[in-house]
């Protein structure tokens, strides 16, 4: 993809590389240290503080893996075939009690623990059955069709690491060890308001210049689906005293402090101004498209996020800069989101100078390509290229304009979200 460096903004210039801006946010924060601990069923989404180990063999016990005959290994013909008496029937759940001699054999089904004195299954269909008499065919080898105990899990072996985020799986593992309770992070408590004398609440009538304010829900629900505590302070006026109230109450109501609006070059910048009277200011300008007034600091030693005022602009810094920052804060190991590169079929407008990240739609095409399109205009206000899309397209700062077929960066919702 060919670069016009002609066509650079001149605020690019300004503004943090994305790669920079993450890397001086995940380098200010620290994990909660308080934790509590819970029956797992409250845990699922919620990051643990322990190391888990197990206190049982899964197996339990050795089992059969299939239906068929529990044999002594020490009995299988070498060649040709020989004769054991059937004294019994072990099932899963109701175990053959009496040892097993040489010569002897017990029917035995699928999970049932193994005889004392047998170690080999001969499956059903291998053997020739008559009355009390088994008849065994020699090719089949000492220990098959076993499940060992310990097998899966031994004794004492780390099941989950902390920092693991609990996941349906894990509840299950948890539960099949028969653990019932497990440590885990507290939620982390997000406080957040929006800034703007235009903005409207949902329950409110929409006059000539007003809007309704959408960032507050986007911010609930990407809050809740990380598993934060969402405090919603309402809209501030954009006057200095209400905006300054505002966030120190939320500096000390939360572990971190997102606002919306107000960081725009032009704008009366108050929430950046009083920022440099009651905290302290990392950065400004962020390369990025959507999003690139992007504050980041901290108030009281809580971090502050100050996120651009258009709604699109929301959702893409939160994914890109303060989810990662929560999961390190809620005590969880943060790794990149996962990036997959497939053809994009649409053309896409962009100019060199920022990361841009354009809202796009994953298929399969007729051929069973996995391709991506975009949702629709890509402006930061049209909330709707977002509802609609399931992943971002990730353009690099370099990268102009993209014809259709060029093979792009995607980052699907399911890993990110
Ligand atoms: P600002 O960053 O305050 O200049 O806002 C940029 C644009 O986003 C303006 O068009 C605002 O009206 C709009 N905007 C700001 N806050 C919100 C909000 N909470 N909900 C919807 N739109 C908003
Ligand atoms: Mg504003």
């Amino acid at each position: 993809m060919a670069t016009q460096g002609s066509c650079r903004d001149a605020h690019d210039v300004h503004s943090l590389p994305v790669d920079e801006a993450l890397s001086r946010i995940i380098h200010a924060v620290r994990p909660v240290n308080e934790s509590e601990t819970l029956p797992i069923v409250s845990t699922l989404g919620r990051v643990l503080d322990e190391e888990v180990r197990s206190e049982i063999n899964v197996p339990y016990a050795t089992n059969s893996a299939m239906d068929g005959y529990a044999v002594s290994g020490a009995d299988l013909p070498d060649t040709g075939e020989r004769e054991l008496i059937l004294i019994g029937t072990a099932l899963a759940g109701e175990p053959f009690m009496e040892p097993v001699a040489r010569g002897q054999c017990v029917r035995i089904m699928t999970g049932a623990v193994m005889p004392q004195g047998t170690d080999t299954v001969i499956i059903q269909e291998e053997v020739d059955q008559d009355g009390d008499v088994l008849r065994i065919h020699a090719g089949h080898l000492p220990g098959e069709n076993v499940r060992q105990a310990g097998e899966d899990i031994a004794i004492g072996q780390v099941i989950l690491s902390p920092g693991t985020r609990i996941m349906p799986a894990a509840l299950g593992l948890l539960a099949s060890l028969g653990i019932s309770e497990v440590r885990v992070k507290r939620r982390v408590r997000v406080a957040y308001f929006s800034t703007g004398e235009e903005l409207r609440s949902i329950n409110q009538p929409l006059v000539e210049g007003t809007i309704y304010d959408s960032n507050r829900y986007t911010l609930f629900g990407m809050l809740m689906r990380l598993g934060a505590v969402p405090i919603d302070l309402g809209v501030v006026r954009d006057r200095r005293d209400d905006t300054r109230h505002a966030l120190l109450d939320a500096a000390a109501k939360a572990d971190v402090v997102i606002t919306t609006g107000g960081v725009s070059v032009g704008e009366a910048d108050l929430v950046k101004e009083l920022l440099n009277t009651v905290g302290d200011i990392s950065f400004w300008q962020v390369a990025i498209k959507p999003g690139r007034p992007l504050a980041f600091g901290e108030i009281d030693h809580k971090p502050f996020f100050g996120l651009p005022g258009n709604p699109v602009s929301v959702m893409v810094t939160f994914y890109q800069f303060v989810q990662p920052a929560l999961r390190r804060i809620a005590g969880e190991h943060v790794t990149a989101p996962l990036t997959i590169k497939v053809p994009c079929l649409s053309r896409l407008k962009k100019r060199p100078g920022r990361v841009e990240y354009q809202r796009g739609r994953l298929e399969t095409d007729e051929a069973g390509r996995l391709v991506v399109l975009k949702t629709g205009p890509q402006g930061s206000g049209i909330l709707r290229s977002m509802a609609e899309a399931n992943c971002f397209i990730v353009l690099p700062s370099q990268c102009s304009s993209v014809e259709p077929e060029t093979i792009v960066d995607v980052q699907p919702f399911f890993g990110l979200v």
